[in-house]
């Protein structure tokens, strides 16, 4: 079965509010991987359990009251029950399991007996947006490390080696190119380097390490970047590259290493054999991709060693192959591969600024160049903002309904999205637009070796903050709040918030837009503010001063 987010302005359902979430629902699965398994993204993500499940939730939202709750328990529907019209028009929860309980063996069990989903991030919370979603992330970290390592805000005369092409690792070469980088990026799946290829995010895909290395060197010579994709294992053509002459200004990777399972392609392994053997066998599958990617992880220390700045993208590559390495080398991959978000990313989060973004429910591409215009002009103190919507604009090639992240901050958020409110309220904007972020948020997300490793108050493993998140979220009227915990090689991991807002164009929508996308944020700075990152202290501060975006932020210091 395919499905198509359905476009224009009828209503299937009794509100905009929940024809929005069903648009977003059909979304998922028009820009999803798998959409026949209801695959996402990441490896096995998915939207909702079961096709049975599918269809019981879109009926549900179709006759669903504005003053009633759909409730989801990890990917299917199991109550419609009376709230009242602020209350959130879909609560969920995917996954959630006690700290011992939290295992991948338990996990893969529940799973096979189709008892579990792992729902990703953005899957079940029916957010995901395609590579899109992550561009703006991935552009933030790409641009903070030139500027952090090489004083530099473009830079053609560089090259970035990482790998994997999937629903969120190709954006890699489309973040690299707004920055002028050249990517060689090795992917072991030849469809996706096609589909990449047929969609211009990638000049070219080659089959020979020499030729790619070749590209490279000659793009990077003559300043004129080029997105190579070469088709391989990483296991194999990370350490060939070490034993070689060649030398990546940044290397990582985007593998779906976080799951020895189903996410990594074991060396030795056709895409054909690796699905037969993990029938077979799949503890075997297991031990064999944790192999490789220890193989891929020492030529990305060796890499470090020889000058290349070496960082982990939130894919839990360090993890997984640590458990393979002997106790000094696992020492020395945390030591000497940082994680992207303590390495870059933090200060922009400790400012509640974040990867926010919206989805245009008419489809109509002109209602997305007014949400567009309205960002960029918005925010004249922060030019960034105007300039990643100008680059954008022109880079990122739409998927599904039209949509846009943009890393906007605490009251940037809730001033566009009211904004907007007013002019889906005048007709500048012909249907609703639905506001959303990734769950890797400020507030979002807990995950000591993706968002919150290293916090200065040592609160790495702590998941008070999504938890609380998702209790603002809900008190603050959101249209959908989620709660993710981790699932496969993410089991005992992770915990992360989701929400999503829908700009219908009525008072009560600007009073649920302010509220929520403001409590969301606000939370993240405070978190920060409370662990003592001086940007966040610096934020409660700001906005408390007139004319400050947001409410005024009332920490209590202890
Ligand atoms: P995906 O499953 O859609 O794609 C993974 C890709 O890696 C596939 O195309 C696969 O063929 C390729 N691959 C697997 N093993 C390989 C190998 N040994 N050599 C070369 N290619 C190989 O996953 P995705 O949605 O792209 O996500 C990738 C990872 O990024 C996941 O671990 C996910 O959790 C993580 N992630 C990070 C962020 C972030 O903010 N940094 C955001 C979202 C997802």
């Amino acid at each position: 079965m395919s499905v198509t987010a359905c476009r224009g302005t009828q209503l299937r359902c009794r509100s905009w509010r929940a024809e929005a979430l069903l648009r977003l629902l059909e979304n998922v699965l028009e820009v999803g991987e798998r959409p026949e398994e209801l695959v996402v993204y990441a490896s096995i993500g998915k939207a909702v359990k079961d096709w049975d499940a599918y269809r019981q939730i879109t009926d549900a939202l179709r006759r669903l009251g504005e003053d009633q709750t759909l409730v989801l328990q990890t990917g299917r529907p199991v109550a419609v029950l009376n709230t009242h019209a602020a209350a959130p028009m879909v609560v969920s929860a995917v996954n959630n399991t006690v700290g011992n309980w939290a295992t991948e063996e338990r996990f893969y069990s529940r799973l096979a007996e189709h008892k579990t989903i792992w729902g990703g991030l953005t899957a079940a919370a029916w957010q995901y947006i395609g590579r899109q979603g992550v561009l703006g992330g991935t552009y933030e970290l790409l641009r903070a490390a030139l500027g952090r390592h090489f004083q530099e805000t473009t830079a053609p005369h560089r090259w970035v080696l990482t790998a994997g092409l999937g629903g969120m690792g190709s954006s890699q070469p489309i973040s690299a190119r707004m920055l002028q980088l050249s990517t060689l990026t090795v992917e072991a799946d030849p469809a996706k380097l096609s589909r990449l290829h047929a969609t211009g995010g990638l000049d070219l895909v080659l089959d020979d390490l020499s030729e790619a290395l070749a590209a490279v060197t000659t793009a990077t010579a003559k300043r004129c970047p080029s997105a190579v994709g070469l088709l391989g294992n990483a296991a194999e053509i990370f350490p060939a590259i070490a034993a070689s002459d060649a030398l990546p200004d940044i290397v990582t990777d985007q593998t779906a290493a976080h799951d020895a399972r189903y996410g990594y392609l074991p060396a030795g392994y056709t895409l054909e054999t690796w699905t037969s053997a993990r029938e077979r066998d799949p503890g075997r599958v297991e031990r064999d991709a944790r192999a490789s990617m220890a193989a891929q992880i020492r030529a990305m220390l060796e890499l470090g060693d020889r000058g290349s700045v070496v960082f982990e993208n939130g894919n839990n590559l360090r993890v997984q192959a640590s458990q393979v390495l002997e106790e000094g080398e696992r020492g020395r991959v945390f030591a000497e591969i940082p994680g992207f978000m303590e390495a870059y990313l933090r200060p922009l989060f400790s400012r509640g600024i974040g990867p926010f973004r919206w989805m245009i429910l008419s489809g109509d591409e002109h209602d997305m160049k007014v949400v567009d215009d309205l960002a960029s002009t918005m925010f004249p103190e922060r030019p960034e903002i105007a300039r990643w919507i100008n680059l954008a604009r022109r880079h990122i090639p739409l998927q599904g309904l039209p949509a846009r992240s943009c890393w906007l901050g605490y009251g940037e958020r809730s001033a566009l999205a009211v904004a907007v409110n007013e002019a889906v309220a005048d007709g500048r904007i012909t249907a609703p637009v639905a506001f959303s972020r990734d769950h890797l948020d400020s507030a979002g997300m807990t995950h000591p070796r993706i968002g919150t490793e290293g916090m200065r108050d040592d609160s790495d493993g702590v998941t008070d903050w999504p938890l609380l998140d998702a209790m603002l979220l809900a008190a603050g009227g959101a249209d959908l709040v989620a709660v993710h915990s981790g699932g496969g090689g993410y089991s005992g991991w992770m915990q992360s918030a989701g929400v999503t807002i829908v700009a219908d164009g009525t008072q009560a929508a600007a009073i649920r837009l302010r509220r929520a996308l403001d409590l969301d944020s606000g939370l993240g700075v405070i978190r920060h503010a409370t662990a003592g990152y001086g940007e966040a202290l610096d934020a409660v501060e700001k906005s408390q001063q007139p004319g400050a975006h947001g409410e005024p932020l009332n920490l209590i210091q202890n």
